[in-house]
């Protein structure tokens, strides 16, 4: 009955970890916690119950733009799925409280202010299935989200006791989960908690690169993603802006989304990616928590985030359908000093140094990416990933003794009273007026270093700043100074291992040459065999026209998993086209024709 319930208005035919557990006691009138990552498919184990229970379910959500995407979901599932909410003019929530009243909606998605007016009105006079609390940690002061509206949901419990309450959220940390179920009153909870790998993610770290050398990678990481949704997180509102100007004039179509914007233009920008009328979003860390779509294939960070919760909810965002994508993060020294500022400023410094640590560390890890990650969440992973940079092409090291001291040498000649770029101006022999100014140039070190470029230099500190033989003074215009650890290496007691770099590489002179050792990810993975690319690109092509002319995102007609499968198997018949997982039977009805119409043309 549940499975067959899943296929007719989900499309599929089986569950996922976990799904089935929890739906049963969904069904079974008891309260229920779940944490879910991103993407693991926390909706179904809501919305399946409210289908084959009597009644409204009551879906609480903290905001708008979250429930117009589970509605408009729902719908084009044919499902009766409503919100209610202040952008719903009158009339229009007047509408569906009398639908509600006759019993024709199986989900309301409301807001807490809104629902609390209405525990009095609307939900007494209505049957109520059960009730779902989305991004339940809303209602935790210790998680990021904090919503005060939450804490008074408290009275769902006391006011509908024989209603079951199920809470879900994507944030896992140990006090949020209790304070999620003593804030809602739950009786007898039992608590599902999956495993938070996205193994279809891919992890990637660049170290030290130049400007210049970032927009060459990220162009052609794109063009790898050719017409693929993506996001790039910056630290700055500036650099949004220049990253997207940068894009356009490459050809590709990028919004920018940060604070300070008006309401309207984030607004915009956010539907113009759902909608992809936009290839890429450029934004702060402020983009995101209001968006579902689907199919974001890769998610690019210009700069270090502040902390491995920052990053893995930004990453999170990507290949939410399960298919494979990629993420690359890019650091560099510049990223450190800034964010150890702001940490030092903040008024939780030492949370806040000790985060950022722990970051750097991630980014400069010579173990399995994905074990990191899974164990600053507590998880214990016991194989390596095979999908991060490091499984991919471990690093290799060499004895670096010479190039430390070298750097050492200059920089205490230099009385340590110089930046890191001085410092390689000095190594360089490069005549700059600063080093002119200050008599660099008349050092006996001043060159010593000409043999290495300066953007090897740049990695090479960076690698020497993370190894403990050098700190930055922040407090003194960031002057480099040697450690203790340095000196040994300087006068010759210990030896430094550094590692190899390896770039993707580009001939200096012009023409670029294709780049050694990394395989470039292939775009359609390896479960969609025969899959024809011209035939996707027209599905692709077609499914767009279907989304416009209802108003709807792409994803919403059909998931890029969906479209991908049909590209494969390429079903000539309704009932063939029925089969394909992620179509139910109410998309069968109403896009089969023409998508079938479109494949027998094409495998004529
Ligand atoms: P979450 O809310 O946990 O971030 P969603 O509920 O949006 O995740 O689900 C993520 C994706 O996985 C959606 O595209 C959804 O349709 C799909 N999905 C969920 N359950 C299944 C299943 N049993 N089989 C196949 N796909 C599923
Ligand atoms: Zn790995």
């Amino acid at each position: 009955m549940i499975l067959k319930t899943l296929k007719s208005y989900f499309g599929y035919t089986s569950f996922r970890p976990q799904q089935e557990e929890i739906i049963q006691r969904i069904l079974s009138k008891q309260d229920t916690l779940v944490l879910m990552p991103t993407g693991g498919g926390k909706s179904i184990c809501y919305q399946l119950p409210a289908l084959l229970m009597q009644g409204t379910a009551i879906v609480v959500s903290p905001l708008i733009s979250l429930m117009k995407d589970q509605v408009e979901a729902l719908q084009a599932n044919g499902i009766p799925a409503r919100a209610i909410n202040s952008a719903n003019d009158e009339t229009v929530n007047a509408n569906i409280r009398f639908e509600c009243q006759q019993g024709r909606i199986k989900l309301l998605y409301i807001s807490p202010e809104r629902l609390l007016t209405e525990t009095n009105f609307l939900l007494k006079d209505i049957q109520i299935s059960l009730f779902a609390i989305d991004e339940a940690h809303c209602i935790s002061q210790w998680g990021h989200d904090f919503r005060p509206e939450y804490t008074q949901l408290k009275v769902l419990r006391r006011e509908f006791p024989k209603v079951p309450i199920v809470a879900l959220t994507a944030t896992a940390d140990k006090v949020t989960r209790q304070d999620i179920l003593t804030q809602l009153d739950m009786k007898n909870p039992k608590v599902f908690i999956s495993s938070f790998d996205r193994p279809n993610l891919s992890l990637d770290v660049k170290r030290g690169y130049q400007q210049k050398e970032k927009i060459r990678t990220i162009l052609d990481f794109i063009r790898r993603h050719h017409g693929e949704s993506g996001i790039i997180y910056c630290m700055s509102r500036s650099k949004t802006e220049k990253v997207a100007e940068m894009l356009e004039e490459h050809g590709i179509t990028a919004g920018v989304y940060h604070a300070g914007l008006s309401a309207a233009a984030r607004e915009m920008a956010q539907d113009d990616f759902i909608n992809d009328r936009v290839q890429v979003v450029c934004a702060t860390i402020a983009f995101g928590m209001g968006i579902d779509k689907s199919n974001v294939r890769w998610v690019i960070h210009y700069n270090l985030p502040k902390s491995i919760e920052s990053f893995y909810q930004e990453i999170g965002r990507a290949g939410r359908d399960g298919l494979k994508s990629d993420t690359l993060l890019f650091y560099s020294f510049g990223d450190i000093v800034l964010l150890s500022k702001f940490a030092q400023e903040s008024n939780q410094q030492e949370i806040n140094m000790e985060k950022l640590n722990r970051m750097q560390q991630y980014a400069e890890s010579d173990i399995c990416r994905r074990r990191i990650l899974l164990n600053y969440f507590g998880e214990n992973m016991e194989h390596d990933c095979g999908n991060c940079d490091v499984c991919r092409n471990p690093p290799e090291r060499f004895d670096g003794t010479i190039v430390v001291q070298k750097a050492l040498s200059a920089l205490i000649r230099a009385n340590q009273q110089v930046t890191m770029t001085v410092l390689i101006d000095i190594l360089r022999g490069a005549a700059t007026q600063e080093i002119m100014s200050h008599g660099y140039d008349r050092l006996k070190t001043y060159g010593a270093g000409r043999d290495i470029p300066a953007r090897d230099w740049h990695d090479y500190l960076l690698q020497m700043l993370n190894l403990g033989y050098i700190e930055v003074a922040y407090n003194e215009n960031n002057h480099l100074k040697a450690t203790e650890s340095g000196r040994k290496i300087l006068f010759g007691k210990e030896r430094a291992l550094l590692v190899v770099i390896k770039r993707e590489d580009y001939a200096t002179k012009g023409k670029r040459t294709r780049k050694v050792a990394q395989p470039v990810p292939t775009l359609t993975p390896m479960q969609f065999a025969n899959e024809s690319e011209s035939l996707f690109e027209e599905l692709r092509a077609l499914r767009k026209k279907l989304a416009d002319q209802q108003a709807i995102p792409a994803y919403i007609v059909l998931s890029d998993k969906t479209l991908h499968l049909l590209a494969s198997s390429k079903p000539t018949t309704l009932e063939a086209f029925g089969e394909i997982s992620g179509i139910g039977e109410y998309k069968k009805e109403r896009y089969g024709k023409d998508f079938v119409t479109l494949i027998q043309k094409f495998t004529k």
